[in-house]
């Protein structure tokens, strides 16, 4: 990774810092925020909203997402997401990227340091992932 590159991981971080900062979650106290950059370098972000029905709790990686989707992006190139732990996306929102990215390259981050790891293919945290075409019926 080159200097400009490093760069402007370092900035996309920064950038899901402060989304991490409006996160609604009072139950964990977890707060996660991500900015998700598709093939035309337009910038989606997102961070985790949690609800009293837990189940009903979104992930930044699917509110980054669906935002993206409303927006008519459908493209993704890399996901850019910070949390306190630097947490990899669960199992839910990996298979969500999945879907629209499959050769999304996900960064990981923390709330303070300027440590990261990525980039991490999104095939390589769900191998044999399932798919639009594994789900389509041939034609009679
Ligand atoms: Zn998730």
């Amino acid at each position: 990774m080159n200097a400009k590159n490093h760069q402007q991981v370092l900035d996309y971080l920064e950038q899901a810092r402060q989304v991490a900062k409006r996160a609604y979650c009072p139950y964990s106290k977890f707060s996660v925020g991500c900015v998700l950059v598709d093939a035309q370098g337009r910038v989606f972000e997102g961070c985790n909203v949690e609800n009293a029905s837990y189940s009903v709790t979104l992930c930044a990686e699917r509110t980054a997402g669906s935002g993206a989707i409303a927006q008519g992006s459908r493209h993704w190139e890399a996901i850019y997401i910070v949390s306190p732990t630097r947490v990899s996306p669960c199992g839910t929102c990996r298979q969500f990227l999945f879907e629209l990215a499959p050769e999304l390259k996900i960064y990981l981050g923390d709330l303070q340091s300027k440590e990261f790891i990525g980039p991490v293919a999104i095939g390589d945290l769900l191998p044999m992932a399932m798919n639009l075409q594994q789900t389509t019926l041939p034609q009679p």
